[in-house]
């Protein structure tokens, strides 16, 4: 048995992981779960499940589903608070993490469980975008298994040899891109979209704080930082392509002119079941994929111009340092308060340049001192919302 703890277990990946592990009741135990607020799915997650722990990060939360735990008479205990996730990663009996936080908020327990030496299964891409340099030197230094659950990552894992030492061989890889709910928008258009708009995904259905990066391609840019990361490779060897469908996850180009590519229906528990079960393949409930009844395949260049949040992301990799932690941060914040009707659309990309050019880019290698260029990073957005010219 394998036991599991799925950090933000009542999120989109969260509840796609629970029903990969309801259908392996032989393989995976969940041991621990964990949410911010949501009192009611979190309760049937208890009931269903039964874990041993629960975490709530907020306190009242937590009071409330502690209350129905003991009048219910279960044995899950509850904690409270952000230093319990450290806590509960750490326990000898969660083999596997499910890192499935949403923003920099995840990227304390994500640590801690890469420095508990865990398998850990990470769909928190901001935690390699702030901390890259410092995660992947954690995962090395503790020994911790680090299998990417973001598609495009997992295809990309998928696709190049085990064995990186001989990843020599690789010319580039290729990320593909849907192009979001707004890919044929000119700017007129994208100057009017709402935060409903940007939040109902063509492909994918996904929490609303990845769904806006998506219509902003603010999460292809995460993505290029988290690639550059995970595989070593310098921004010129990213390429995003375009591809609506988001069947083909991604691509691998070696140099001897072979191109591999993961391919499959758009649905999380594919990469979710490929990274608990690996290497081992289980079953996880995604319907084959059917090629005739698609047709074809369609492939486009990024407009960086309409999105400018992608070159953003290619230029902050390319300065090094924390500005990848910078364009986090002011993303993070830009984005909240898009969705909270405070900031329009086009000014995502504004207020996140702003952010850039008033930090530093120093290099950081502690986690206090990215929480603290995170910080600035936010406060710098609210003085660009507030500047009023
Ligand atoms: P979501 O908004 O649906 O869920 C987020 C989860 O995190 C919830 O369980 C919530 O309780 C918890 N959470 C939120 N704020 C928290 C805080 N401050 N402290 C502790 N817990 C907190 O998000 P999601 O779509 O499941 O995405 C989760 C992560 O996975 C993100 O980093 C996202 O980029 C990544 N990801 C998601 C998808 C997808 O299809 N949804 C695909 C690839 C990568
Ligand atoms: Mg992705």
């Amino acid at each position: 048995m394998i036991g599991v703890a799925i950090l933000g277990s009542t999120g989109s990946i969260g509840l796609s992981t629970l029903d990969v592990i309801q259908r392996h009741p032989d393989r995976f135990q969940v041991i621990a779960l964990t949410a911010h607020t949501n009192v009611e799915r979190m309760w049937q997650q208890v009931q269903h499940y039964q874990p041993c722990y629960v975490a709530m990060t907020e306190d009242n939360a937590a009071n409330q589903l502690r209350e129905r735990v003991l009048s219910a008479g279960l044995d899950t205990a509850v904690l409270s608070g952000a230093l319990a996730l450290e806590t509960l990663v750490a326990l000898p009996e969660v083999d596997s993490v499910m890192a499935a936080i949403v923003g920099i908020a995840g990227l304390p327990s994500s640590l801690a469980a890469a420095r508990a030496g865990k398998r850990v299964l990470l769909a928190n891409k901001e935690s390699l975008v702030v901390a890259g340099a410092l995660f992947m030197q954690e995962v090395e230094r503790h020994q911790a298994l680090l299998l990417p659950i973001d598609s495009e990552h997992n295809a990309l894992f998928q696709c190049m040899p085990s064995d990186r030492s001989t990843a020599a061989g690789i010319r580039r890889i290729l990320l593909t891109a849907s192009g979001g709910p707004f890919r044929q928008y000119d700017l007129a258009q994208l100057a009017q979209v709402t935060p409903a708009q940007a939040c109902a995904h063509p492909n994918w259905s996904m929490g609303p704080k990845i769904s806006v990066d998506s219509a902003t391609m603010m999460n292809k840019g995460l993505e290029v930082i988290e690639a550059h990361w995970l595989f070593g490779l310098t921004a010129e060897q990213i390429e995003v392509v375009v591809h609506p469908q988001s069947i083909v996850h991604s691509l691998v180009d070696y140099l001897d002119g072979s191109v591999l590519a993961q391919l499959g229906n758009p649905d999380m528990r594919t990469p979710i079941a490929h990274a608990l079960a690996w290497p081992q393949r289980i079953d996880s409930g995604v319907a084959p994929l059917d090629l005739c009844a698609l047709a074809r395949l369609d492939f486009a260049a990024p407009d960086l111009q309409r999105f400018r949040c992608l070159q953003l992301a290619y230029d902050a990799v390319n300065t090094g340092g924390s500005a990848p932690a910078v364009l986090n941060g002011a993303n993070e914040a830009a984005v909240a308060a898009f969705l909270d009707g405070r900031m329009a659309f086009l000014q995502i990309p504004e207020a996140i340049d702003y952010a850039l050019q008033r930090m530093s880019h120093d290099q950081a290698d502690s986690l206090e001192h990215l929480q603290a260029i995170d910080r600035q990073s936010r406060e710098l957005v609210t003085t660009f919302m507030a500047r009023g010219d």
